[in-house]
């Protein structure tokens, strides 16, 4: 047996003990791990005596695959039967405490199973990275010296005047000094140029603590008392406090103030001595509504995406041990390890950010009620638009239902009105085939200069990232669609011609209507095209764009949000970021720009989309003594899920919407999973897709399942790689899952092309 010694705590690597790598098996313990790696199965490995009593859930790193590369990894099972084989052993241990209780590693298992995802893929999800490193005393900070462009010498390298510009950046942001580490993330300069261009006396670097994450301090007292419907819906809640696993929706319409319920169910579970945690999607953590929340409560963890490592790792020892009282962070927040829970939350529980698109792809909604029945915990889902999946689960009685239906101190909802577009639209020859229209109609144009007069705000909504033109007829509404994936295609100037922004596909552009013969209109939909006929028709305005594009970190979000507040923009122009949760007072007109854009995508949830978003965006309007008004562009006047929107009908919505469900069978009626194959090569992805089929047809049979597929996916390639998918609609998910799981890793090899399943999609693209 090799004597492996135990090694000094290295903070930089956050080993605890390191052995060797030969096998020291004989006669001793052997766990089964599960790599974080696309496998299915467990590995056995030899636990060295000397890394101490091997215990479930611990984080390894073990020798994998060609080359034998560490592989982190997670002890799955302590006590595997010694075989015939001399065994790997184990080589490093990363923490010294499991990260699992007996609930969260329950959880895993069932994430693992219910999502079809690989259980190390899993288990590595559900524990940030640092977690287990030491946290650094100090950091280095860097400011700028010569504090304008004009002091700046010449003969400066590329390197070196990027640093420069990213401090004077910093510097108008107002978030100077910049961490060195991020400085040189957004430079991708080296510590070298750095410490020259301090050696010229040009910028400064100091050390300075690292800020210790707040969690102390008194909360903020009420700032008022719960209105009837808030009391009512609290005490409802709060008498399943403490009674063991409910699950409640909190259908409250926007402006009702159903923040403050949750705020004071929290704050009972932890006088009672629990954790809390709370879901909110991630846009809404920058947001002021969040921070005045955070400061009402006691001890809080807030799991923003802009922590850094070392933060995460610290905010996550205070969870387990209980320093921290509530956890407040995005869907991965759901596997905070807070060992006394007592309640958890998810604030706006129909937003499609819940679910995550990479493996595993599970939805943080419905692991986080799974989470609340094993650990035996109440949970509330709020929203002003409940998904129809948590409406089904009331009316299946699984979920209670608990209602806040009027806005808080009796303000009125906004009124609605909605625009057809082409009839509120004065045509204007720009060049181009056929005359090119506007964007904003008489209507909405003449509204946005009325609020600007009475220095209110606008909130205008696009949801739709850059220029795109589309080609439309206005005559029959023809819209030229690509052949091969059925989307929309985009017109480029450029070029002269129509492409496909999904799958590359070219066309010339029609002469004319190929269905009625009508002149083609270009109609551009992209939010960029807006922001210029904003500054064209309002240039006194100031402007902000919040899109993919525009917001690339929280800070930019945080610094918009404070704008807005302050006055400072006129007009919030965005994509549906700016549907989310924002409360700002004096926003007394909401645009929308087209609600047809989520109308035109094909997918059976586009009409609860296109509800959801104009519902939510419309929220956003007179939200204190300015009564709001919302005006909808659209093509689709009759559309339901546009007509119930304008009278904020959502039962009524709802009431339209399930029968269509029902009839298709799709959704919540059953349970959808997509098997999505990919490959650089189509033979080979079309190949894949029909073994796969027929591997599936064994697995499950037909009884219990509707098969759609093999077919190529609505979107056929991206990023080079062809794709297929099978669908399998089902009454019975926990059959299904039970007979395809174990198989998931024969099935990718037998499949020879990646494979991947997605367990109740949100993104059938
Ligand atoms: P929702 O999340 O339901 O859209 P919020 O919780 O954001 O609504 O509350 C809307 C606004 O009403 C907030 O500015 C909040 O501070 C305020 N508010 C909440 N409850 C009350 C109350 N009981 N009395 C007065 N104002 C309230
Ligand atoms: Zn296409
Ligand atoms: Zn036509």
């Amino acid at each position: 047996m090799t004597t492996a010694r135990p090694r000094r705590y290295d903070a930089a690597m956050g080993k605890l003990f390191e052995t060797s790598e030969a096998s020291d098996a004989a006669g001793g313990r052997v766990v089964a791990v599960a790599v974080s790696a696309g496998v299915w199965r467990t590995f056995d490995y030899a636990w060295p005596a000397s890394l101490g009593e091997p215990q479930r859930g611990r984080r390894v790193r073990v020798p994998f695959g060609r080359g034998d590369r560490r592989t982190l990894g997670f002890v799955a099972e302590t006590d595997r039967p010694p075989g015939e084989r001399t065994l790997k052993s184990v080589a490093e241990v990363l923490e010294d405490d499991t990260q699992f209780d007996e609930t969260l590693w329950k959880l895993g298992q069932w994430v693992s199973h219910y999502y079809l995802a690989a259980p190390g893929v899993t288990l590595s999800a559900m524990v940030p990275a640092a977690v287990g490193r030491h946290r650094p005393r100090s950091e280095t900070v860097v400011s700028l010296k010569a504090a304008t462009r004009r002091d700046w010498p010449g003969g400066l390298g590329a390197k070196q005047r990027k640093v420069l510009d990213e401090l004077y950046e910093a510097r108008k942001q107002g978030v100077e000094p910049l961490e060195l580490s991020e400085l040189l993330r957004h430079s991708s300069a080296g510590r070298d140029t750095v410490r020259r261009l301090a050696a010229r006396d040009l910028v400064a670097m100091a050390e300075r603590p690292v800020h210790l994450v707040e969690l102390a301090g008194e909360p903020e007292p009420d700032p008022f008392e719960l209105n009837a419907d808030q009391h009512a819906a609290f005490e409802t809640i709060r008498a399943k406090l403490g009674a063991g696993y409910s699950a409640t929706l909190l259908y409250g319409v926007t402006g009702s103030g159903k923040t403050e319920v949750y705020v004071r169910c929290i704050r009972d579970v932890v006088a009672a001595g629990r954790q809390a945690l709370l879901l909110v999607p991630e846009i809404a953590l920058a947001t002021q509504t969040l921070q005045r929340l955070v400061r009402r409560l006691p001890r809080v963890a807030v799991l923003h995406s802009g922590l850094s490592d070392a933060d995460r790792a610290f905010y996550w020892r205070q969870i387990r041990t209980g320093a921290a009282s509530v956890v407040v962070g995005p869907r991965s927040a759901v596997f905070a390890p807070a060992r006394r829970l007592g309640l958890i939350v998810v604030d706006e529980e129909h937003e499609g950010s819940y679910k995550q698109d990479t493996a595993p792809r599970y939805h943080g909604r419905d692991v986080a009620v799974k989470r609340a029945a094993l650990a035996g915990v109440p949970i509330v889902l709020g929203s002003a638009t409940p998904s129809l999946e948590s409406l089904a689960n009331v009316r299946r009685e699984r979920y209670d239902l608990c209602r806040l239906p009027h806005r808080v101190q009796g303000l009125p909802m906004p009124a609605l009105g909605v625009v057809h577009l082409r009839k509120d639209m004065p045509a204007r020859g720009d060049g181009g085939p056929g005359p090119r229209i506007e964007l904003l109609g008489r209507t909405l144009t003449r509204k946005i200069a009325d609020t600007l007069d009475r220095d209110e705000q606008v909130i205008l909504l696009m949801n739709r990232r850059g220029y795109a033109s589309h080609v439309l007829c206005p005559k029959c509404q023809w819209l030229m669609t690509c052949d091969d994936c059925t989307r929309a295609m985009v017109f480029h100037q450029a070029t002269q011609t129509v492409v496909c922004h999904y799958c590359g596909r070219t066309a010339s552009l029609p002469a004319a209507c190929p269905a009625c013969g009508g002149k083609l209109l270009l109609f551009g939909l992209g939010i960029q095209r807006i922001e210029n006929e904003l500054a064209r028709k309002f240039p006194a305005a100031h402007v902000a764009r919040m899109d993919s594009d525009t917001m690339t970190s929280p800070k930019q979000f945080q610094k918009v949000f404070d704008d807005v507040r302050s006055g400072a923009v006129d007009i919030l122009l965005g994509t549906q970021m700016v549907a989310k949760g924002l409360d700002f007072p004096r926003v007394s007109l909401v645009g929308v720009a087209s609600a047809d854009t989520a109308l035109a995508v094909d997918d059976f949830r586009a009409s609860e989309r296109t509800f959801q978003l104009i519902v939510q965006v419309a929220g956003r309007a007179g939200r204190a003594e300015r009564p709001g008004e919302v005006v909808v562009q659209t093509l689709h006047e009759d559309e339901p899920a546009v007509r119930f929107a304008t009278s904020h009908d959502y039962l009524g919505f709802a009431k339209w919407e399930l029968p269509l469900r029902k009839e298709a069978g799709v959704p919540p009626f059953s349970r959808l999973m997509r098997f999505v194959v990919r490959h650089k090569d189509a033979d080979r992805a079309h190949a894949g897709a029909t073994e796969l089929g027929r591997l599936l047809g064994e697995l499950v049979g037909d009884a219990a399942v509707r098969r759609f597929g093999p077919q190529p996916a609505a979107v056929k390639k991206i990023r080079g790689q062809f794709r297929w998918e099978v669908q399998l609609y089902t009454d019975r998910p926990g059959a299904v899952q039970d007979r395809v799981a174990p198989h998931m890793e024969d099935l990718t090899r037998r499949v020879k092309a990646d494979l991947y399943a997605d367990v109740d999609p949100l993104n059938l693209l």
